[in-house]
């Protein structure tokens, strides 16, 4: 954790600058290799730390509060790793070599998203094809949303399989010819993950890197490692409820005899957002405190959307709280509150999405 921290403080010095220019921080994820922070959630079974999702969640949420682009982007990489490290239907030499790769510093993530289909939990059809030719797969596609995209090495790649009627999952190394970035991240919130266009032109693969067969959409599986998304934001939430309770205890206008915190009204504020941030915090330790314990994980239902529901709407409100105590400065180009709004915004468009936590409450409800 102190390891972490120190992490954290540091990359929160250039957090600003990457934002503000749109940069990809690839030192920061190169740190990160070289800290073997990367390497935690490699399961035990195959030589790793075999690290538990509550453990996650709590460095991730103290990552999140120096670089919040930094821990969603190697939050993704984690927790791909996790959830296989579970139990898989891969290759096993297959994922042995993928293990040892990620313990010499290999970073990887999931590229399922296409403009075509949209969230992949909603169960569109990739229009990545593979294709069989002279007993190899050639892939043809693109990815959006690439998370990480300049610092991966390897990506698990989505891709309808004609001839299967299938969705198959493709284990893709980021030199093999075909495999290109095209930086087409522009967005006004997360802007130093670096989640560019995948494209594929040709990549042939051997057959043991078909990995996975995806039967359902994305999202339908019960999985706790996704916890890493809500603690990225509780880590926002936490920063931007920081900077307010400096602010209220440093302000003093000349209209007062003594800072802002004095004030009922801030006092107010300051009250709700700790609790908030309580709730938001309890929620999400507990889905993780009950997803790792094998006796209760069998009884988990809705609680794992519900925890990355209520914790990003909650950051939302924590960070608007924040800003409303700060006041204008918050809106200053140089104001770090200006950066959390806008990336806790990104919460609503990861999976699961509300109107999905929603509905599935209310099937849950229907159904006992
Ligand atoms: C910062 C960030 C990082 C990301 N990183 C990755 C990554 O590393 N890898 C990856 O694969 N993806 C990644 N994603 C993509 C993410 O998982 C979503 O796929 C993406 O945000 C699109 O979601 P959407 O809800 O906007 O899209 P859409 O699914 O197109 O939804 C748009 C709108 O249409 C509605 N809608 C669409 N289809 C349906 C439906 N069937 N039923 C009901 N409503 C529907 C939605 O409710 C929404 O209102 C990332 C996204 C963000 C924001």
């Amino acid at each position: 954790m102190e390891k972490i921290g120190l992490l954290a403080d540091d990359f929160q010095e250039t957090a600003a600058h990457d934002d503000e220019q749109g940069r990809f921080p690839a030192e920061k994820i190169q740190a990160l290799r070289d800290a073997g922070y990367t390497a935690l959630t490699v399961p035990a079974s195959h030589g790793g730390a075999g690290m538990s999702v509550y453990d996650m969640v709590l460095l991730q949420e103290r990552l999140a509060q120096g670089d919040a682009a930094v821990a969603l982007g190697i939050g993704w990489h984690l927790s791909v790793m996790g959830e296989l490290g579970e139990g898989n239907s891969w290759n096993q030499d297959v994922f042995t070599f993928i293990t040892d790769e990620v313990k010499k510093g290999a970073v990887l993530n999931r590229a399922a998203t296409e403009a075509q289909t949209g969230s992949p939990t909603r169960g569109g059809r990739p229009g990545t094809a593979a294709v069989k030719q002279d007993g190899k797969w050639v892939l043809n596609g693109r990815k959006t949303f690439t998370t990480l995209s300049l610092t991966l090495d390897y990506m698990l790649v989505t891709a309808w399989i004609e001839e299967k009627q299938t969705t198959g999952v493709f284990l893709i190394h980021k030199d093999q010819a075909g495999v290109s970035i095209e930086e087409t991240w522009d967005m006004i919130a997360m802007k130093a993950t670096g989640s560019h266009d995948l494209l594929l032109q040709h990549v042939t693969v051997s057959d043991d890197r078909l990995v996975e067969f995806l039967n359902g959409p994305r999202g339908s599986k019960v999985n706790g490692w996704l916890l890493h998304i809500p603690a990225a934001y509780l880590g926002i939430a936490q920063a931007a409820r920081d900077y307010a309770v400096r602010f209220a205890s440093e302000y003093s206008p000349n209209s007062l005899n003594g800072p802002i915190k004095e004030v009922p009204a801030v006092r107010q504020r300051v009250g709700e957002m700790e609790l908030e941030l309580l709730k938001a915090r309890q929620v999400l330790f507990t889905a993780a405190q009950m997803y790792d314990d094998p006796q209760r994980r069998q009884y988990v239902k809705s609680e794992l959307g519900a925890a990355k529901y209520i914790v990003t709407n909650a950051a939302l409100s924590i960070v608007d709280k924040a800003m409303r105590i700060t006041g204008a400065k918050s809106l200053e180009r140089n104001n770090p509150l200006q950066r959390y709004y806008r990336d806790a915004r990104a919460g609503l468009h990861n999976p699961p999405m509300d109107d999905a936590v929603i509905g599935k409450l209310a099937a849950e409800a229907f159904d006992s």
